[in-house]
């Protein structure tokens, strides 16, 4: 892939990177098992047409086990996180919660979109521990808070297709991750990515003993393409309240023929954040017959007739908000 530099924030960040890697002696790596040379120019997103070119070189692209990853995390919840904090400890990310390494070329564009309201202290543990992780990931990402505006009963789906709706108008990406925002990984090598089959990635969670609790379990954490996305018509609109929405999703897949792929019980474990039910989250009774229709209803009902209104954006170094008002429940 060939393009030039220019001295806007993005080619700053390259630049230092371009630094640092001149230290390495040709034919030396900074990683012996993941060469990653530098020689010729790579196009990057936001050039300024007027910025005169500075500077050529050649970015390949990140390997597919990222180096920089440690395995097991530690992760609590006990002491209580800043945003200015989280802010400090992040100093390459770009406005909208946005990250591209600068040592090579992400192997997937990755949005993560996170279904919200009301959750602001979850929010920071999330941005907290998810940004390093992601970053040592080396993947092309950006974190979109998708915020139901009011107090009408809560709908993940539908926050879920809006989020990859109004990432898609921001940028190219290729993958979405569908997280909560109460769910932490205990091992960066899950990694948020998109696989060749639909893939659930909180696998054992401390909250169901770090099993499965069925097999045909998909909430929580899960990533699919772009194009895995649209053959199932995206997500059902019309799940109001907590549960199913999940399990109409897996049908979805399934009746579509793909599978689920899944990190290891070990890699794949993860921790939720405790809470009490949210208020305007009740069990929603209709979750049984819906999901008993998904293959009649999965057609007219997901992306392609997906409609809500866009309250308010907020841009900030560690997330896109976006608020929204998604309607209330037909009768
Ligand atoms: C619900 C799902 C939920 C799962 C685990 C199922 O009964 O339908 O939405 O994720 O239980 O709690």
């Amino acid at each position: 892939m060939v393009a030039v530099h220019t001295f806007n924030r993005l080619s700053l960040d390259v630049r230092g990177s371009f630094l640092q890697n001149q230290q390495t002696k040709p034919g030396q790596n900074y990683n012996k098992s993941h060469p990653v040379t530098i020689a010729a120019p790579v196009k990057r997103e936001n050039m300024d047409a007027d910025l005169v070119p500075v500077e050529a070189e050649e970015l390949t692209r990140c390997p597919d086990d990222p180096p920089l990853l440690v395995g097991p995390l530690r992760i609590e919840f006990s002491d209580p996180i800043t945003l200015d904090f989280v802010r400090a400890e992040n100093p390459k990310l770009s406005e909208g919660g946005r990250y591209k390494p600068s040592e090579c070329i992400a192997l997937q564009k990755v949005a993560i979109i996170i279904p919200f309201r009301k959750r602001e202290d979850h929010l920071r543990f999330w941005l907290y521990y998810l940004h390093p992780i992601l970053q040592r990931q080396q993947l092309d990402y950006g974190v979109y808070i998708i915020n139901q505006d009011g107090d009408e009963v809560f709908n993940r789906a539908k926050l879920l297709n809006i989020g990859y709706t109004e990432a898609l108008k921001e940028y190219d990406y290729d993958c979405f991750v569908f997280s909560d925002v109460d769910l932490i990984p205990l091992d960066d090598r899950n990694i948020y990515k998109c696989f060749s089959q639909p893939r659930h990635l909180s696998v054992s969670m401390d909250k169901f003993g770090f099993r499965l609790p069925y097999n045909q379990y998909f909430g929580g954490v899960s990533s699919m393409s772009k194009e895995q996305f649209l053959k199932i018509n995206g997500f059902p609109n019309n799940y109001w309240g907590w549960g199913g929405e999940d399990d109409d999703i897996y049908n979805r897949l399934s009746s579509r023929g793909m599978r689920i792929s899944r990190p290891s019980g070990e890699i794949g474990k993860c921790r939720m954040i405790r809470h009490q039910r949210d208020e305007r989250n009740e069990p929603n009774p209709q979750r049984f017959d819906r999901i008993a229709h998904t293959r009649d209803t999965m057609n007219s009902d997901g992306i392609n007739s997906l409609s809500y209104r866009v309250v308010r954006v907020e841009k900030d170094i560690l997330y896109t908000k976006i608020v929204v008002d998604v309607g209330k429940p037909h009768h």
